[in-house]
Formats: C-alpha cells, structure tokens, sequence
C-alpha cells in the first residue's frame, strides 16, 4: 500500500478524485445514522427487563425493617450499600446510594464546593478569586460543563500509556493554592479506555497538594464494563489516600445507568467517614430520601456480586461485536497509512480515534454531510477546544451492526479523503 507521504502530485489528484467517488456513492445513499450517543442499545436494556417486576406488592421493607414507599434513609438502604460497597471496594459505612445519576452527585458536590466550601475548606470555593481545576483529556464533555458552569476554570493534563502525566499534575497541585481538584475517569476511561496504572493511583494519592481541600473527583462509571473476561484491575484509591495519610482527598462516584437503565439506574459515592457524614448532612437539606423501593429493585434483581458479574458478561456478549467490527473496519480502511491512530478497549463505551493534526473537524462535517452524526469535535476537551483539532469519540453500542458498519466504512473514507486533502495544499 502507497501511503500519502510516498504519493507524487497526480498520484494524489488520482487519489483524491477516487476518494471523492466514493464519498459521493455515500451521499447518494442518503444516510441518516447516528455514532454520536455511549447509551447501551434496546437488547442491552431488555437484559434488566426483570427489574420491572421483581419486587410483589408486599415487598418493600428494606433489611433494617424501614418500609422504602416511605420518606428517609438518605444514605441509602443497607443491602443496596452492602452490595454496591463490594463493587466499590469500601465498606458499607463509606457509601452512600443516592438518586439515578452519578452526574447529579459530582454536579451537586461542586456546587456545595462553591457555595459552602468542603469539610476542610477555609473559604466556599465560590468566594475565591480563582478555582482550578485538574482535567486529563480527552476526557468527559459532562465533567467539563460542569466546571464552566460554576466558573472554575479547566486545565487540560495530556494522557501518557497509563493515566494523566503525573509530573504535571503534581507539579500543579504542589504549586498553586487555587488548583483544588482532578476529575478522573480512571477505569476504562471515557474516551480513552485507559486504567490507571498501581503507581498513578498511588500518586495521585500521596503527592502533596497546596489546596488543603483538594479533591480527587474518581469518576468509576466503568469499573464494572469490561469487554473481555480479563477485567483491568485498578488500585483502590480510598486505601491508598488514607495510607498516603490524605484520607478525605478522594469522592467516587458510580451508577448502574448502563448496568440496568440509564434513566433509572442507581448512583453512589463512596468517601472517607468524614466525607460521607458531612455529605449526608448536606444531601439531608436537598431531599428527604433516594427512591429506596428503586434500591430495593435493583438488589432484589441482582442478588449479589456474583449476579451484576454474570450480567455484565451479558452485556459485553451484546457489545464485544460492535467493538470489535469498528475496530476491523478502522484496520481495513486505515491501517498501515498513518493517517490515524486509535484506541483497542478491553471495557467501557467508547474508542477514542486520532486524526492527523487539524483532521477532527473536518472529517465529522463530511461524514455529517453524508448522513452520520458523530460526537463533535472538540468535545471531549475543556471548554470544546481539542489543542491539536485531532480527537474524536467514538461510541459503538447504540447502532446496530449494519448501521456501525456503514458508519464506520464512511468515517475512514473521510479521514482519507480529508488527510488528502490537506496533503494536496
Ligand atoms: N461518568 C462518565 C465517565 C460517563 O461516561 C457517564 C455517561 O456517559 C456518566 C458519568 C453519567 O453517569 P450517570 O448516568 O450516573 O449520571
């Protein structure tokens, strides 16, 4: 195969005119799909069908006797804590099993950051003259709005192999008072895929921070998502803060959104005794509990640890073909040209794929022009701005496979289409 580089000037015009041949076909076919949404697709949701009906009438008194129609419990109840605190890796009494939405808790948390301050916070963040805030990227668009909303202000941290550049971020937190936290998604991570490293986690939470209230925002949406049956293993970063003599630096976060139903999952956060009782305090003034008959639901449906892993490895039965035929069609269509590099997961919901510099943009507008949403460019970084205009997400579990695969075959007839394009001028 000839890449671009070898081409003399007509053998690229030849080239180029045959790319647009082809990309035209595609117009032609008028398509209308969409690669732009990580939601599980309809058979995923079909696999927790058995939530809707699991729980009889006289079913809903939760293992301490409290009835879960009614009000209270804002910790959650104790089964629904026992089971998700194995999943977490911390003990019942560090968790707390809130509404359906993990992104609810990070945002509500911020927010109380800003306006009241942490536990150990001198002054509500809202009252300083300038928050910081850690991003590695790409990373998560959601995490990213919710800092521009509130005003703190984003710095991107580069991926190395195993987790966010350590040296920068350590170098950051010990130098400046104002960096008060790191968004992570460390387990298969959105987009990425990557699972930090042992010696990232440890770093992460023993380097010294000048914020006293500095804080690990440990977003584990994935830890559970594997695609092969040699899960990741990720340390655990409560134990390893509270040996680093940092107990209170982290807040996890996860949800059962794409476990069970993503409108009507269950979120938790897991933390310090510290954390968790000034959480409840907080979370006491906002509601007057979490829908509990919901909690109940989800435990009476997965029994224990061993049911949500047998339901996971029917997840990934579902979607391992999805990825595995994007990840074919990539090979085929782009591999050897060095036009593209891009991610191979073993669990979560995306793939991340690099143009050549300055390619992003382009490519999603001419594959959107010919029918196929794809996420925007930029936005898997701080304030939608990808530095290199290179990244884009990929998210293989909605469509169906026919649908992937005329999506995917346009995607890399674009980013060769585009990447000549750019090699003509
Ligand atoms: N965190 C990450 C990293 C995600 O990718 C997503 C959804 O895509 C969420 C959180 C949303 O979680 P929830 O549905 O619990 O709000």
């Amino acid at each position: 195969m000839t890449k671009l580089k070898e081409m003399n000037n007509p053998e690229l015009q030849e080239h180029y005119t045959s790319l647009v041949r082809n990309y035209e076909t595609f117009q032609s076919q008028k398509l209308a799909l969409n690669m732009s949404r990580g939601v599980p697709c309809p058979e995923q949701l079909d696999l927790s069908a058995g939530i809707i009906d699991c729980l009889q009438v006289n079913d809903y008194k939760s293992a301490n006797g409290t009835d879960c129609r009614n009000y209270g419990g804002v910790e959650g109840i104790p089964e629904a804590r026992e089971l998700f605190s194995q999943v977490l890796e911390v003990s019942p009494n560090e968790i707390i099993i809130g509404g359906n939405s993990s992104l609810t808790l990070m945002h509500d948390l911020m927010a109380r950051a800003v306006l009241r301050g942490l536990p150990d916070s001198a002054t509500p963040w809202g009252k300083l003259p300038q928050v910081k805030f850690l991003c590695p990227s790409p990373g998560y668009d959601r995490h990213f709005a919710i800092c521009e909303y509130l005003g703190i202000e984003m710095i991107p941290i580069p991926y190395r192999e195993n987790g966010p550049d350590m040296d920068l971020v350590e170098q950051l937190a010990a130098a400046d008072e104002s960096v008060k936290g790191i968004f992570c998604v460390p387990k298969y991570s959105n987009p990425t895929g990557i699972t930090y490293s042992d010696a990232v986690v440890e770093r992460l939470a023993a380097m010294p921070a000048k914020a006293a209230d500095f804080r690990i925002f440990w977003d584990n949406a994935y830890t559970i998502h594997h695609l092969t049956d040699k899960p990741a293993q990720l340390a655990d970063i409560l134990t390893a803060c509270k040996k680093a003599g940092n107990p209170d630096r982290v807040f996890i976060f996860c949800s059962t959104s794409k476990v069970t139903f993503p409108g009507s999952g269950l979120a938790m956060v897991a933390a310090s005794g510290t954390n968790t009782n000034w959480l409840k305090k907080q979370i006491n003034i906002q509601t007057i509990g979490p829908d509990k008959m919901n909690q109940l639901r989800q435990v009476r449906f997965f029994k224990d640890q061993a049911g949500i892993e047998d339901h996971m490895r029917k997840h990934a039965a579902i979607i391992k073909p999805k990825f595995d035929l994007v990840l074919e069609i990539l090979e085929a269509g782009l591999g050897g040209k060095e036009l593209a590099t891009w991610s191979k997961p073993q669990g979560g919901y995306f793939i991340s794929l690099d143009t050549l510099p300055g390619c992003a943009k382009k490519v999603i507008a001419k594959t959107s022009s010919a029918g196929v949403a794809l996420t925007p460019a930029g936005a898997t970084f701080p304030y939608g701005k990808d530095p290199e205009d290179k990244n884009i997400r990929l998210a293989p579990t909605f469509p169906p496979l026919a649908e992937l695969k005329q999506a995917m075959e346009l995607l890399a007839l674009c980013i060769e289409l585009v990447s000549t394009e750019q090699e003509l001028k």
